[in-house]
């Protein structure tokens, strides 16, 4: 395939565009051609970001709503007006289908819209104090200021759209931004970071600094840094809250997503193949994607059947073709260790309804698994490739219990159209959101998203990561 390799792409050290001590190639996940290059920001760039955005975050708390939101406005428009290059480059670098892409470009462009308008709704609250003996004739105005400079840290897997969700909430709450992004996939936060010095914000309000891990580890310490925002692995996660307690931190984690089919929910065609799309939508990689199925007894052969057939349906392949459904994993190393996980299971007596067959290069045949050990990799740890677990449950109450059988709980899929069924779902789950006859895989960029137990902790969505970027001060007032 041939690939258009892109010049470097400078870096962004408070607002200016360098470039750093060594310079690396941005590779095709699907035939590991280059496709851009970027470089490591210095110790010495990263210490001139960090003090220049803490040395600014007090007139970045202080710019006027209308400068805030204006600049996160242009930025929107210039996605939008993009928005086919942008979703290029994100197939070119993380190697996700060209239709997802251009999916995901539309829901960045969709977040910098909620920023902008949150940034211009962004007040607080008069509380009256008179309700309790003491406290009349006074009231108070209860404000959230800017807790500072903000590191986001985030994942490869969506390369534009979750940069956005930590830049857009902390330019719209006030706070300057120091990002990390994930080192296979730099070059949309990149080009953000140019997109940004376009407007009219001071510019060491955002940094944009690809950095090996280590050096990440010295950002996450840096006391002038004081809230870290992280999307990622739960191992790193962990790493992370252990390593600065005394920080705000908030961690969006991963998950092995659940749905659970009702026997009598009627449109079983909808269902599976809403399953089989989101279990395998970038190649299973996304924290939401389904990974356990659990049906109901009366309905699971009738929804196996339908559900091998929907996702035997999937085209497989070259991520630039808009007809590929199933693009490559990130790299062969995380290709190999999903095979892996997929021949323990075979070999410890799963049943293959479809795929399981050997990948080629980091590309995985979707598969589908029953009769998959309790304890089983695939079943218990987040898969983060395309495969199904089917599993069939003797009641609803059975399959809320199966979900919440897990270390995970970010989000839930209950297809079931009784209002009773939905609601003891939102009762009893322990995930951080529940859709109702759809997938756990559905997210609005402007909701509350996040998880509970293995999941993470703290929410995003854009006024959601506004509350976290800030903190609460009372100013109690005479009212006589
Ligand atoms: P990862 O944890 O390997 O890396 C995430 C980011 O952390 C990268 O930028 C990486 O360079 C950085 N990092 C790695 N080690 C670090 C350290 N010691 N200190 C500081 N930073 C470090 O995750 P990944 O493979 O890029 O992404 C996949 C994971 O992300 C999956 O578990 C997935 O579920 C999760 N994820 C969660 C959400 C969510 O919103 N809950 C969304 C997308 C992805």
């Amino acid at each position: 395939m041939s690939q258009r390799l892109r010049p470097v792409s400078p870096i962004w050290v408070a607002g200016r565009p360098q470039h750093g001590e060594e310079e690396f190639f941005v590779t095709h996940p699907f035939d590991d051609s280059p496709v851009g290059a970027a470089s490591w920001a210095t110790s010495g760039q990263v210490e001139a970001a960090v003090s220049a955005a803490a040395g600014i975050a007090a007139e970045c708390a202080a710019l006027p709503a209308h400068v805030r939101a204006e600049a996160l406005d242009h930025v929107r428009r210039r996605l939008d007006e993009e928005a086919e290059t942008c979703a290029e480059l994100i197939t070119a670098e993380s190697g996700k289908p060209i239709t997802w892409a251009r999916v995901e470009v539309r829901r960045a462009v969709s977040t910098f819209r909620w920023a902008a308008e949150e940034a211009r709704r962004f007040s607080g609250e008069m509380q009256r104090l008179d309700t309790d003996p003491g406290a009349e004739g006074r009231l108070a105005l209860v404000r959230r200021f800017p807790r500072g400079p903000v590191l986001g840290i985030t994942p490869f897997n969506f390369p534009l759209n979750l940069v956005a969700h930590k830049v857009g909430p902390a330019i719209a709450a006030g706070c300057p931004v120091v990002l990390k992004p994930a080192p296979a996939t730099p070059l949309s936060a990149l080009h953000l970071g140019a997109l940004f010095s376009e407007t009219d914000l001071p510019a060491a309000m955002l940094s944009v600094l690809p950095v090996p891990n280590q050096r990440a580890e010295q950002l996450v310490d840096d006391p002038r840094l004081p809230v870290v925002s992280f999307t990622g692995s739960g191992a790193v996660g962990a790493q992370i809250r252990r390593r600065v307690p005394e920080k705000h931190v908030t961690l969006e984690l991963g998950g092995n997503g659940a749905a659970l089919v009702a026997a009598d929910y009627p449109k079983r065609d909808w269902a599976a193949e809403r399953i089989a799309t989101f279990g395998n939508y970038q190649a299973g990689q996304s924290c939401i994607a389904v990974q356990r199925v659990f049906i109901e007894a009366a309905a699971f052969a009738d929804m196996a059947d339908r559900i091998v057939e929907k996702v035997k349906a999937l085209d497989t392949g070259d991520p630039n073709d808009p007809a590929c459904k199933v693009g490559p994993l990130i790299n062969e190393e995380a290709a190999a260790r999903v095979e892996g996980w997929i021949g323990d299971a075979i070999a410890e007596g799963a049943t293959v309804l479809c795929g399981g067959t050997p990948r080629s290069g980091s590309t995985l045949e979707p598969t589908v698994l029953q009769d998959v050990r309790a304890d089983a990799r695939v079943l218990r740890e987040e898969v983060f490739g395309p495969v199904l677990v089917l599993q069939s449950v003797e009641g609803f109450e059975e399959g809320l219990a199966a979900i919440n059988d897990s270390r995970y709980g970010l989000q839930a899929g209950v297809f079931t159209d009784r209002l009773p069924q939905a609601m003891l779902a939102h009762r009893v789950l322990e995930v951080g959101g529940i859709v109702i006859g759809d997938v756990p895989s559905f997210r609005a960029d402007q909701m509350p998203y996040g998880g509970v137990k293995g999941s993470g902790v703290g929410r995003e969505g854009v006024r959601s990561a506004m509350d976290d970027y800030t903190t609460e001060r009372v100013l109690i007032l005479p009212d006589s």
